[in-house]
């Protein structure tokens, strides 16, 4: 008899019942874990000599390594997916058997397959686990589904070649990536998803809407174009206008310093790597670098006169672009570029007024979110084991921090350990509508900055004090959160920050003058129009505006030139029918002041939503 016979044989195979109450995001792991297993099951039927790698679960699905007799193309999916939907019709069953390792390894060698053996050397343990299904055994550590049956809503998505271990000097093997969820539903609406992700790429849409571009010999550093700079604008009069009423005053520095500055801060010895570095030809020994921060030279604004308790919390900014020397392979359009501008402000405080003043840095960051609709969690970070400064001090501002967020009723999570060595901090992650989180909130503490630049301020009792400086951001990086918005809304911004907030369409040429005229009226009253001349079809103007996402088209033909009316359709709402023009800037205007979120957006946040986490059970 085989060995591999006679070992199957002495197993005792358990079926595989999974604890029941699983969170979500653990179940659909299982699922996806067993998909991948019924996939390999379906290419063995089609490649009998198949070599098997490995197959586990990812975000959103899972793949299969395997190493085949040819390569695969797309072409091929739709068969492995067929024989794999038969397979999981019949429901099978998922058992569970344990043997030595070593009696395993036998097996596999007896079987071929190599791979299975390079990972079994690679298994401290004595002993291993199976899984099977039908006729189909994996070495693996599981977890599983009980029953097959629950993966039928999955999709094969790609092939693509993946070294063996990720290392290039290893064979090549084939990857076929797929995707499983719960409910038909959820895969419909995952497909979707997909689909969705590749046009609402930021610099896709970058291009489509004529915001901005990229140009190699800018070197990952972008071009505005006038709409973008529109939009740039817009967000910039917002925030001028928020932060002025909250007490904030705006300076303009420099952009580029001498090192002396930098190795004040501490930057040129930990950051120069990430700095670009100006040669001074007159002085070829001064070393000069653009600033890739506000921090350090805002200081040297504070320290151009003496500062008095009364004058604190003084909250100073400045929009300056700032120069990241970012790796090339690590750029991403507006998302990662080497120049860009921060919405930072630094906040010079007595230290007894933390609390107070991140209740209204807070206040504010809700306030400006609440004009995007944007969700978002928040993090509180607190003193690591390297920290510096007066223990005390720390407390009183972690203190500060928290009773901060629960005076606003803001729920947060505490990351233990995770703040700065120089002070703690608030992170806050906005979550857009394709479920990803990004960090673009910050509140950070600094009690060391001031220390180093011998800032001072003249106490109650007339003595030198050491401020404490809060860093803080709304948006992050400018550039970075209008590509967050870009993608959030696909690319349809609300009628406040739209680059162009209406397009006049004359029918004919016959009513250009009119149209020319309703342009004039509506930039009269500040809203950004354009006219869209009558040198082609009108339904192809239309198409061209709504693919630019102007949210206001204004169609003039003969009878609204002669009533004086505009016949209104608007991107999110279509067809409004003949408008009176004072009532279509009425509404504009007060869209615009308001800055009323006028948009409705697919939103797939809730396909990625997770559930507290599970007990983690191993897997190799
Ligand atoms: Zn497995
Ligand atoms: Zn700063």
């Amino acid at each position: 008899m085989p060995v591999a016979d006679e070992i199957l044989q002495g197993l005792a195979w358990e079926p595989n019942q999974p604890p029941a109450g699983l969170p979500r995001q653990e179940r659909l792991r299982r699922l996806r874990h067993s998909a991948s297993h019924l996939m390999a099951q379906a290419v063995r039927e089609l490649f009998p000599t198949v070599k098997l790698a490995i197959g586990p679960p990812i975000e959103n699905g899972f793949y299969y390594d395997m190493d085949l007799p040819r390569s695969l193309t797309d072409e091929d999916l739709p068969e492995i997916e067929k024989r794999m939907r038969k397979i999981v019709a019949r429901d099978p069953q998922f058992f569970r058997a344990e043997l030595p390792r070593l009696r395993a390894v036998e097996l596999f060698r007896e079987w071929q397959q190599d791979y299975k053996l390079e990972l079994l050397a690679g298994i401290p343990d004595a002993n291993v686990s199976l899984y099977k299904q039908d006729r189909f055994i994996d070495l693996c550590a599981g977890p599983h589904v009980a029953q097959g049956g629950v993966c039928g809503h999955f999709k094969l998505l790609s092939v693509a070649g993946a070294y063996w271990r990720g290392d290039e000097k290893n064979p090549m093997l084939q990857r076929i990536y797929g995707t499983a969820w719960e409910t038909a539903e959820e895969l419909a609406e995952y497909l979707q998803y997909l689909e969705d992700s590749k046009s609402r790429d930021h610099r896709k849409l970058g291009l489509q809407l004529d915001l901005f571009s990229f140009h190699p010999w800018s070197a990952g550093c972008p071009f505005w174009h006038p709409r973008g700079l529109a939009v740039r604008e817009e967000l910039r009069r917002m925030w001028r206008e928020t932060h002025k009423k909250a007490g904030y005053i705006e300076i303009m520095n420099p952009v580029l310093y001498r090192k002396e500055l930098f190795e004040t801060s501490g930057h040129w010895e930990h950051f120069q790597k990430d700095m670009f570095l100006v040669q001074d030809s007159a002085d070829p020994e001064a070393a000069m670098a653009l600033k890739p921060m506000n921090c350090p030279d805002t200081m040297l604004f504070y320290k151009t006169r003496q500062h008095s308790y009364r004058e604190l919390p003084l909250r100073i900014s400045q929009g300056q672009l700032l120069h990241r020397n970012e790796p090339m392979g690590a750029l991403h359009g507006l998302m990662r570029a080497r120049v860009f501008s921060q919405d930072d402000a630094h906040i010079y405080l007595h230290e007894d007024q933390i609390q107070e003043e991140i209740v209204r840095v807070l206040d504010l960051l809700k306030l400006i979110y609440s004009y995007f609709g944007l969700r978002y969690s928040i993090t509180l970070s607190t003193k690591p084991e390297k920290a510096m400064g007066d223990p005390a001090l720390w407390e009183k501002a972690e203190a500060g921090l928290r009773l901060a967020l629960e005076s606003l009723q803001l729920p947060y999570q505490v990351e233990a350990g995770g703040g700065a060595f120089y002070g703690p901090k608030i992170d806050v992650m906005v979550h857009d509508s394709m479920g990803r989180k990004w960090q673009c909130g910050t509140v950070q503490l600094d009690f060391n900055q001031p220390r180093r630049f011998e800032l001072e301020f003249i106490d109650r009792d007339n003595t030198a004090r050491t401020p404490v400086v809060i860093h803080r951001a709304l948006f992050g990086s400018v550039e970075r959160f209008l590509g967050i918005l870009l993608e959030h809304y696909a690319g349809a911004l609300p009628t406040w920050l739209a680059p162009v907030q209406a397009v006049v369409l004359p029918i004919a040429e016959g009513q250009e003058a009119y149209a020319r005229q309703v342009v004039e009226e509506f930039e009269a009253a500040g809203l950004r129009t354009e006219l869209g001349a009558a040198d082609s079809k009108i339904s192809y103007r239309i198409r061209e505006a709504e693919m630019h996402k102007i949210p206001y088209m204004l169609v003039v033909g003969k009878r609204e030139a002669e009533n004086g009316t505009l016949s209104v359709r608007t991107y999110q709402e279509k067809d409004r029918g003949a408008m009176a023009r004072s009532a279509v800037i009425e509404e504009m205007v007060s869209k615009t002041r308001q800055r009323t979120l006028d948009v409705t957006v697919k939103d797939y946040s809730s396909l990625f939503r997770t559930e507290a986490a599970a007990t983690a059970e191993p897997h190799y």
